[in-house]
Formats: structure tokens, sequence, C-alpha cells
């Protein structure tokens, strides 16, 4: 039978791309994409014409040998950087037959990705231009200009560089030199396609010819870096103004077919002969400005400073450690507990990354995740760390512990991984893991991205049954309206709310807001960062569902993690609830002889009594204990008594308010009464008939007036 064209598959047979392959007019090598030497493993007949080498001369050996004795060519230096680099090139080499004879050829070059998205090949694409009538003229634009943009590439931008610095050296002039990236836009190409990325590069090109002067130099590096050369400028002042002109001319969107595309761009400058007496160092100090741009959040510009290049220094050398922490088994993973507030039973540990450097000790995440973040490296690391959280729960339960969750922070360039779900199910059946014993952490800045593939992702996951939170909520700006789509288990409340959160009442508000939100969209809620007894009452008495902290375990290697799951996994750790129906009053008073009458006479009239000797510890006791009337001495030191009052006020407006006063200023009166909203103010020195009575009253106008109960 004759080849079929497509098989039921509807995948073309092998044979027939042979044929294919082997029937075409330029010559074809593919190439092993090994960084030794890439050695040819197959060429065309095309190939073997055009070169004059036989096949089976060719394969095993290195693409070079096709230069014979010609080796210092300037664009080998493309070449060698595009298969470093792994992406496609365009050059024109002078080559030789095997009799010996010269012909120019223009080589394409491209990776071949296998389908996990790993190049393992290169496919060259040859054609002899020698016989093209205007070749020479072609080799001057192809060896000079970017074929994408027209504009000069990188090899003519150094020499104009060079020929800009030695003309200003003679005149004294200045020059600037931008160095620009367009920001995500390796994200933008994989999305739009590398065409739609091209035509986006050209829109990008034509939007800078036209925001500078005829006498600027623009250029294109290479990728998504541009390059604009200033001369005849006086103050930095003038060049930061054409920076934010770059910048607000690329900033309306972009008709790409039918789509709508932003792009902006951070940009790094450094300044002749502030900076650097040579192009070279200028490139690599504007470089350095551009990376501290970006780290500044994008679409932002930076002028290269001297004290850069030593912090410079000092980044490069721990990427270049973290690149090896991997294999020299240099990383950890602690493990914190996850309690649940009810009981305080331990539900499940997240998985913390920690970095033992062989000279700095052990690193925290805050040091090197964004470092490994920036560089690509957390993808490897990521999986390293998925893999063993989920391997050292396994191991927990096959000791004997009960199955608990684990939780893993993933990084937003991990779930971006076009295989990522699928790497997640390799890894629970490698394993052997139950996906509802993992529990992913997102965060915020994951849902800002492309809404659609996200909610597709996390879906998937979900389906698998592994659970999902999204760690540091309230940090970010996701719209309520977007969690309501997504698939997601639990809402982790920022540690930067919790730690305030029985003495200030916009962070109370906030972790209000949030769980309240939150169980009427059935997710439940974990606190971070719980540290004291006064925010575990609070957010108890609150409805928080689960917490974590520093209160309960910090994260622990996983020896000492086994034993205190040991010790504490099993048992609930609730102490005895508050008796909650005693009327209880609680006294503020810096006066500890005040404190002490009051609190005896009170006691004796069957009150259930608290004392605070100033205002932050009256509402750290707040949070553990209903109370139902608060008195507070107005003058006292640190937090006085109306600021504490009113954080009563809005932190527990149940709770009736009386303020004690030696001697009253006018002010301090009316703000008790506008307010605290006080309910009764006594004099001192107290009349006790007095107090009693007004507690009296107190206490019944709480019972009538329940609705102000709410918030307690
Ligand atoms: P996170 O996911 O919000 O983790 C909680 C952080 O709060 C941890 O810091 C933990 O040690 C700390 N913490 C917990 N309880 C308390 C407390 O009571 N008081 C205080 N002051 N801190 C508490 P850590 O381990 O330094 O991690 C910092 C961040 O680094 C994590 O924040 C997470 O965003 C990131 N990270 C950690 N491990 C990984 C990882 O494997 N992959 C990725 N992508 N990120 C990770
Ligand atoms: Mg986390
Ligand atoms: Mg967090």
């Amino acid at each position: 039978m004759a080849d079929t064209p497509q098989d039921g598959a509807g995948q073309y047979s092998p044979q027939l791309w042979k044929k294919v392959v082997d029937a075409g007019r330029y010559g074809i090598m593919l190439v092993a994409a090994e960084p030794a030497d890439n050695p040819i493993i197959y060429v065309n007949p095309a190939f073997v014409k055009m070169t004059g080498y036989p096949e089976q001369e060719v394969v095993g050996k290195g693409y070079q040998f096709l230069l014979g004795e010609d080796r210092y060519q300037p664009v080998l230096q493309e070449l060698c950087a595009a298969l470093r680099e792994q992406r496609e090139c365009r050059v024109v080499l002078r080559s030789y037959r095997k009799d010996g004879s010269l012909f120019w050829n223009e080589l394409t070059l491209e990776p071949v990705p296998d389908e996990a998205g790993a190049v393992t090949h290169f496919i060259g694409i040859l054609s002899d231009i020698t016989e093209h009538t205007s070749y020479a003229a072609r080799l001057t634009q192809l060896a000079s200009y970017d074929p994408v943009t027209q504009l000069p590439n990188r090899l003519l931008l150094e020499s104009l560089l060079k020929q800009a610095v030695a003309r200003c050296r003679r005149s004294g002039h200045k020059i600037a030199l931008l160095l620009l990236d367009l920001d995500h836009f390796k994200r933008i190409n994989d999305t739009l396609g590398h065409s739609l990325g091209d035509a986006l590069l050209q829109a990008v090109a034509t939007r800078l010819t036209n925001c500078l002067r005829a006498g600027d130099t623009l250029g294109r590096l290479g990728g998504d870096e541009f390059v604009v050369l200033l001369e005849g400028w006086q103050w930095n002042e003038q060049v930061a103004k054409v920076a934010r002109k770059i910048q607000g001319a690329l900033a309306p969107g972009l008709k790409l077919e039918e789509q709508e595309v932003f792009v902006t761009a951070s940009i790094g400058i450094s300044l002749f002969p502030k900076d650097g007496d040579d192009g070279l160092t200028l490139l690599k100090n504007a470089d350095i400005a551009l990376y501290r741009a970006k780290a500044r959040g994008r679409n932002e510009f930076c002028f290269y400073e001297a004290e850069m290049n030593a912090r410079a220094i000092e980044r490069l050398a721990m990427e270049n450690d973290l690149r090896h922490s991997l294999d020299r088994g240099e990383l950890e993973l602690y493990y914190q507990p996850q309690l649940e507030l009810l009981h305080e039973r331990t539900l499940g540990v997240e998985a913390l990354l920690r970095w033992r450097h062989p000279k700095h000790g052990l690193v925290a995440p805050a040091e090197f995740v964004p470092l490994a973040e920036e560089s690509g490296l957390i993808v490897p690391i990521g999986e390293w760390v998925l893999r063993t959280a989920c391997a050292q729960a396994k191991t927990w339960q096959e000791q004997g512990l009960q199955p608990l969750r684990m939780a893993v922070n993933l990084s937003v360039a991990q779930f971006e991984q076009p295989d990522f779900t699928r790497l997640v199910a390799r890894i629970l059946s490698d394993t052997g893991l139950q996906p509802d014993c993992l529990e992913l952490e997102i965060t915020e800045s994951l849902l800002m991205k492309d809404v659609n593939t996200t909610v597709a992702v996390l879906r998937t996951l979900k389906e698998m049954g592994v659970k999902l939170a999204i760690d540091d909520f309230g940090t970010g700006y996701s719209s309520l309206n977007y969690l309501k789509r997504l698939p997601i288990d639990r809402l982790k409340i920022d540690r930067s709310f919790v730690q305030d959160i029985s003495i200030d009442p916009d962070d109370a508000a906030i972790a209000l807001a949030v769980i309240a939100m939150a169980h009427s969209m059935n997710l439940r809620v974990v606190a971070e960062g719980v540290e004291t007894d006064a925010q575990l009452s609070f957010l108890r008495l609150r409805d928080c569902d689960e917490m974590q902290g520093y209160y309960f375990s910090r994260p622990l290697p996983a020896g000492e993690a086994k034993h205190w799951l040991e010790e504490h996994g099993r048992r609930e750790l609730r102490r005895e609830a508050p008796e909650d129906r005693l009327q209880t009053v609680l006294l503020v008073d810096d006066d500890p002889g005040i404190l002490k009458l009051l609190e005896q006479v009170l006691r004796r009239d069957g009150y259930r009594v608290l004392t605070a000797a100033n205002g932050r510890a009256g509402l750290e006791l707040l949070t553990g204990y209903a109370v139902q009337v608060v008195i507070s001495d107005l003058f006292m030191p640190e937090m006085n008594g109306v600021e504490f009052l009113k954080r009563v006020r809005k932190l527990y407006p149940g709770a009736v308010r009386i303020a004690l006063s030696g001697y009253g200023e006018l002010d301090d009166l009316i703000a008790m009464i506008n307010e605290c909203a006080v309910f009764k103010f006594l004099a001192k020195p107290i009349a006790l008939d007095a107090l009693r009575d007004a507690l009296r009253q107190a206490f019944l106008w709480h019972e009538l007036h329940p609705l102000q109960h709410r918030l307690q």
C-alpha cells in the first residue's frame, strides 16, 4: 500500500515526513541539543548536495566543521548564544564544501522542544545564497539589522556606541544609554504565538521611532530588549523626560489581530562619562540599572548608581550558589502545624523552604525565593519542594501518624508551566499520597494573571482532588467577584492583619470582613501568624476556623515536627471555655490602689471583675472574655482613656462604656461623649453608691439592646 497521508489519529506517518524532508530544496540538518558540541544527527540529500559531504561523514560531528579554518566570523557569537539560550536565530556564514570551495549559506536554526517543553534538538535549514545577485548588500543588511524590526542589531549598535563614545570623548558631550526591556514579553509571546509576538515587536519599534528625535539612535539588542542612545543633553532630568515619554508612548493598548495587548517597559539608564568610559561598560551598567528598575515593579526606569554594582555582584554570586543548592542537597523543608481553632486539633502542616547555605547558614525564603523566581530556578526548586513534602506526608502516615493535610506554597512561574497539573499528578502517584492530603497555596498575584487559564488549571487540580488555598489574603487586590469563580477551599488571612487584631480596629475590621465573606462563600478561614493568647481568643470568638503561628509552634525540621505531631496531633488542646454567662466588668486604671479597691467592691457585689493597668492590656483581656461593661480611667500614660474607649467602641460596640476621671478638661469630655459614646461619666473620688448605680443601669441597658451585640 502507498503511504497514506494520515493515520486514524490525524498524524502523518514518519515515512511521509522523511520523504517531504528529503525532497526539499533546502539543506536540513538535525542537531542534538547537547551543550558541549551539538553533534549532527541527520542531514537530508539537499544538504549532501550543497556541501559535497556524504551523510556518514557528517553525522556525529559538530556543525562547525563546515567553517573549515574560517572560525572567526562575528555572527558565530549570535549562533552560539542562540544554541546556549535555546532560541531561534538566522545567520549568514561563510562555509566550505568538501572540495574546499567557499559558499555563503544562510542558516536558520530552530529549537525543537519535546512534549514536556524541554529543547532536545535543533533543526538547521541551510540555503546557499552564493549565487544571489545582491548578496553583498543582503549580507550587510543581515549582519547589521534586525530582520524583525529593521532596526540596528546588537553588532551595529555596539559599533555605533563605540563611535559615539569616541566622538563625545573629543567633544566633551554626554551620552545616555537607555536599555529597555518589555515587561512580561515572554508571556505575551507564549500566549499570542511567535508571529503575533513579532508583530508586537514591530509595533513597539514604530512607537519608539516616533517618539525619538532624528539624531537619537534606536536599536534592538535581541529578544525584547531595545536600546536608545541620546546625545546632546545637559541635565539628567532631560533624560528622565525621554524615559517617561517612551513609557507614555507604549502605554495605549495595541490591537493585534482583534486582540488588545498592553505593553509596558522597564528602563535602565547609564550615562557617559559618569558610569563608564566605553560602550561595553555602559551597556553592562545600564543592564544593572534595568534589573533594579524591574525589581521596583514594572514600568519603572532607573539610573545606574555605583553601589548597585556591588549589590549586583553579590546577587550574582547568590544566584550562582542557588543554582547548585539542589544538587548539593542544601535545601530543606520545615513544617509548621495548622490547627482547627474550635478544638485546637491539628489538621495539617505547611511546608516552608529553607536553604542551608555553606557560608551564610540557614537562609529564610524571603531572601532567596524572589531570586529563584527572577532566575526561573523556582521551577526545579518548587518541584523538589512538592515532591519532598508529599513524600514526607506519606512517610508520616506510614509511621502511624493520622493523615494530615500537607500545604505547599507555589510560585506563579511554577503554575504557569504548561504541564503543571501533570507534574502534580505524577508526584502524587510517585509518592502514593492521597490527593486530598495535598493543599496548594497560591497567592493573589496569580489571580491577577490570565483569568481563564488560571481558572482552568485550578479546576483541573480540583478535579484531581487536590485542595486549594489563597495565601496572604488581603494584601493583593483580587476582586470578590473573581474569587467566586475559583474552586478554592481556604483563605489564609495575612499575618499583617492578625498581628494587631486585638488592638487595631482597622485590622480587626478587615479580618472580620474576610471571615464573613469567606463563610458566605463556604470557604474556611485560616489566620496566619497567631502569636498570643489575645489574638487566639479574638479569632476564636469571631468564628475563624483555623490558625497557624508561633503560639503553637514555629516551623520545625521534619524530625522535630514528627515529635510535635505525635505529642499534640491526637489530643485536643483546648482549655476550659470562659464562663461567658457571668456578668463581667472590665476595670482599666493605671492607679493600682483604685483598681484593687473597685475590684474588691464589685466582686462582693457578685460581678466577675477583670482588671488591667493600661489600655493595651485591657484590649487584650477583651479578646478572651465576654465583657458587658467597661470602666476606664481617662488619664493614663501611653494609650489614654479616650483612645482606649474609642477602640473598645469600634471593636466591641455592644460593651457599655463608663469613664472615670479626677478632673475633667472640656475637650476630653466632648471627645468622650462624641467619639467614645460613653454611657456614664463618674468623677473621682468615686462615690461607691453612684458606681453601683451606674453599673446596674449599664447591665440593664446591655440586656435591653441585644442588637448591639452582633459583633461580640
Ligand atoms: P507564607 O506562605 O505566608 O508562610 C508563612 C510565613 O510566616 C513563614 O515564613 C512562617 O515561618 C511565618 N510565620 C508563621 N507563624 C508565624 C508567627 O506566629 N509569627 C511570625 N512572625 N511569623 C510566622 P517563612 O518560612 O520565612 O516563609 C516566608 C514566605 O516564603 C512564605 O510565606 C512563602 O510565601 C514563601 N515560601 C516559603 N516556602 C516556599 C516554597 O517552598 N515555595 C515558594 N514558592 N514560596 C515559599
Ligand atoms: Mg504559605
Ligand atoms: Mg502567608
